[in-house]
């Protein structure tokens, strides 16, 4: 970035100064034209009033001035005098276009340059009395020999200005740059003052913190969720192992042998639904799974479930039960709300009393959107925990969800599957009256 703004700096410099130098020796020229020109039409007036030229044929003085020449052309172009040359010699000054002005207007100019383009002459003409045409004539140096010969100061110049412009870019792309690699530094601290420096920046800064802040908190997720796995595995085969260690070395008695081995397969089931239930969680993380959308009726996929969990709900002496809407139509994907609707009613049953009830709704609101509610008269969730259970490995009763099979991912998913759709979840909950969970989609 230095060395680009370096660059367009010095670019832009040159090519300013070379501007500004070629339009004042243009202008400086054009001032110097229209100088000599005013000097030599004061020399002709003055000669004419003189009246040194009135009789052509009888021109007594001699008109000696260093750098004008003066010439008197008759009508038929005939040269009668001339102060640096032999009239003798000279041809006819008819056609000369400062002369055909004079006769024509009564007074001309005319410029012209040397063949080696060294020197320019400036011809100044004007018509007198007697009807001759007196004119007077400078030579100077061209427009391109002033500037050939000024080369070298302007060389100089232009030299001292280009390095002084440089040293002054590098210190003014240094200070522009400076803010932006002091705002890098400080990316992370919370409201430092660079950061401030340039209010173009702000948005950009913002995002980026936002995501910077994002990657840290995933990274801590991700870490947390690591270690909590890996707890979660280790408990479930550490049993599974020592078990089989007593089953192996003959220490367990024939009678436990057959109660060891329903602990090890107990155990391996906790570990199986664990494990499912990570690869689901890190295949919604992942947006891995294979979104279908197909118009689907939630009555009917909750009538499946409600079935489904007919008998474990009866082996916990709880009522199931399911109303609402038939025709409740919702365009999701299946397995999604197959995983949705069990994971909720699942907890209705599991966080259960005994001789409790679940109640599932299904119906449309005011606003036309499919609604669901999972409503039990369970064991509630205290207030201080209510907006934490749907993190992941978060349990109330730790040990009563172990006991019921929990993973502490069922309302993880939930929350995941939620989002997904971009559904709305409310919790309403009591400790010892029960719980009640609304999904709008
Ligand atoms: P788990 O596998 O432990 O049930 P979940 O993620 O499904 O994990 O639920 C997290 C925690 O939320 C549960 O451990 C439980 O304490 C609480 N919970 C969930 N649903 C209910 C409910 N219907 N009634 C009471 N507590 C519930």
């Amino acid at each position: 970035m230095k060395r680009i703004i370096n660059r367009y700096f010095a670019v832009t410099t040159c090519l300013g100064i070379f501007l500004t130098l070629l339009l004042s020796i243009v202008v400086f020229y054009d001032a110097f034209q229209k100088e000599v020109f005013q000097s030599l039409e004061t020399y002709a007036s003055l000669l004419d009033s003189s009246h040194i030229f009135d009789d052509k044929y009888n021109i007594e003085q001699h008109v000696d001035a260093a750098s004008v020449r003066v010439t008197l052309i008759d009508k038929d172009g005939t040269v009668y005098y001339d102060s640096m040359a032999k009239t003798e010699n000279m041809d006819n000054h008819l056609k000369r276009p400062e002369v055909v002005e004079a006769f024509a207007h009564g007074n001309g100019s005319d410029i012209r340059k040397s063949k080696t383009l060294e020197k320019t002459t400036f011809y100044y003409a004007m018509l007198l009395q007697n009807g001759c045409v007196l004119r007077v004539s400078k030579e100077s140096d061209s427009i391109y020999r002033i500037f050939f010969d000024a080369f070298p100061v302007i060389a100089l110049i232009l030299l001292l200005i280009i390095l002084l412009c440089m040293v002054w870019s590098h210190f003014l792309t240094k200070s522009i740059v400076e803010p932006i690699k002091q705002m890098a530094d400080d990316m992370d601290k919370e409201n430092t003052d660079t950061v401030t420096t340039y209010k173009e920046l702000k948005p950009f800064v913002k995002t980026i913190r936002m995501q910077h802040e994002n990657i840290l908190k995933n990274a801590r997720m991700r870490q947390e969720f690591t270690a909590n796995v890996s707890h979660e595995l280790k408990t479930p085969l550490t049993s599974i192992s020592g078990y089989a260690e007593l089953i192996s070395t003959g220490m367990a008695g024939q009678e436990d042998v057959s109660r060891f081995a329903g602990e090890i397969y107990h155990n391996a089931q906790r570990l199986l639904t664990l494990i499912n239930d990570i690869i689901r969680l890190s295949e919604l993380d992942g947006n891995e799974s294979m979104e279908t959308l197909e118009e689907l009726n939630l009555y009917e996929l909750a009538r499946n479930c409600v079935d489904m969990l007919e008998l474990p709900a009866k082996k916990q002496n709880v009522r199931i039960r399911l109303y609402g809407n038939h025709q409740c139509m919702l365009l999701a994907d299946r397995q999604m709300i197959e995983e949705l609707l069990y994971n909720l009613c699942d907890n209705a049953i599991r966080y259960n009393v005994d001789g409790g009830s679940v109640e599932v709704w299904v119906e449309k609101n005011n606003l036309d959107r499919p609604v669901l509610v999972v409503k039990d008269t369970g064991i509630g969730i205290p207030e201080e925990h209510q907006s934490r259970i749907f993190e992941r490995f978060y349990r109330v009763d730790k040990s009563r969800s172990k006991s019921k099979g929990g993973t502490g991912l069922g309302l993880a998913i939930v929350k995941h599957i939620i989002e997904s759709l971009d559904a709305d979840v409310e919790l309403e909950s009591e400790p010892g009256k029960g719980t009640k969970i609304k999904v709008t989609f």
